[in-house]
């Protein structure tokens, strides 16, 4: 089972790691580093293509933009985040995308980047009408605890019309809030009930696309 988007390792057997992440990682998991755009005065364009020249195995993010907390998307968050795409293409690394209230622009920049071999949708909510170009540019969907919440019924309406072949599931779980946050398990069996499907059958062609996923940094 792997847990698509995180920070800490938590549950499961393989980690899709985004920095900031700390203790412990297996080696099957899957580390990528990038600013996010909620930091980012961290962001040093030549520190990242040092790390990604360094390692062969380094994808990037996770970066995008946001407006969960900001109600404009600035110039420099813009800057940063087609910065950061242009390195991942450079380098011709996978790419997680943060893209909270604005999954339209942040769609729109990541077509650019058409040297980026895959993207990963984290947190992706609200915007069924974007599925075609998402699918167009090899982007897979993460699947998070929201699908959890019995009163998140449009999220569950947009989780069944995502393509098997596309689906995989996160916990986001963060240093802070590991031991709260559901599981990548509790998520998948929750989807697999969603979509009416068997959890088992599901898991395995969630496997086979995290493994294709990865596959980009292998
Ligand atoms: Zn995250």
């Amino acid at each position: 089972m792997t847990d698509a988007h995180c920070h800490v390792a938590h549950g499961a057997s393989r980690h899709f790691l985004c920095d900031p992440c700390d203790g412990p990682a297996a080696s099957c998991d899957v580390r990528f580093a990038g600013t996010h755009p909620w930091h980012l005065d961290g962001f040093d364009a030549v520190a990242l293509r040092k790390l990604l020249a360094a390692d062969l195995h380094l994808g990037v993010g996770e970066i995008g933009l946001d407006r969960l907390r900001v109600r404009e998307i600035s110039p420099r968050m813009r800057e940063v985040f087609e910065a950061q795409l242009a390195i991942a293409a450079e380098f011709r690394r996978p790419v997680v995308l943060h893209g909270a209230k604005c999954w339209g622009e942040v769609v729109k920049a990541s077509r650019q980047a058409s040297d980026v071999p895959a993207f990963l949708f984290h947190g992706f909510s609200r915007s069924e009408g974007l599925l075609p170009d998402i699918i167009a540019i090899n982007g897979y969907i993460s699947v998070g605890p929201a699908i959890l919440n019995d009163h998140a019924v449009n999220y569950r309406e947009l989780v069944r019309k995502i393509p098997p072949d596309r689906l995989l599931v996160e916990s986001d779980s963060t240093a802070a809030t590991a031991d709260a946050t559901p599981s990548a398990e509790a998520v998948a069996a929750k989807l697999a009930a969603v979509r009416g499907v068997a959890t088992d059958a599901l898991v395995a062609q969630m496997e086979a696309n995290a493994d294709a996923f990865a596959a980009a940094v292998r």
